[in-house]
């Protein structure tokens, strides 16, 4: 079995944005050489989230709108977690609804994604860097 472990870094310039990081974990799967195995990809930090979906901006627009719906940004003082002096309470369950993490199977050397499944970052509280870790495993 072979194995590859990468770290990607992302730096948003808005709390709150989605990233298509599916041309990154091509690349990747590439390097790893990897023809038949599996591709972890999960966020490092607890207000960020790696998922699978469609790749349409309206629909980026409607998790948004639906996430701020469930979990206001502000006020702030809404939440127990920002009586510790943080702001974030709303990124941490944001994170939970969209997810920690997504495995995919590599065939044939690529992604066996599902029609128009794509890979993304989803950040609830940016502009400071955070990592994302990709783990391949196969032969
Ligand atoms: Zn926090």
């Amino acid at each position: 079995m072979n194995s590859l472990t990468d770290y990607l870094t992302f730096n948003t310039k808005t709390r709150r944005a989605f990233v298509n990081i599916t041309p990154q974990i091509e690349k990747s799967i590439k390097k790893s050489n990897i023809i038949d195995g599996l591709c972890l990809v999960n966020a490092m930090h607890i207000t960020a989230s790696v998922f699978i979906n469609d790749n349409e901006k309206g629909l980026h627009k409607d998790y948004d709108k639906w996430l701020e719906e469930l979990a206001p940004h502000a006020p702030i003082d809404q939440y127990e977690h920002n009586k510790t002096g943080e702001d974030n309470a709303d990124a941490h369950l944001k994170r939970q609804l969209m997810g920690r993490e997504v495995v995919v199977a590599i065939t044939n050397g690529k992604l066996d994604f599902g029609p128009w499944e794509q890979i993304f970052y989803g950040e609830f509280d940016g502009r400071r860097q955070k990592r994302v870790l990709v783990k391949i495993i196969g032969e």
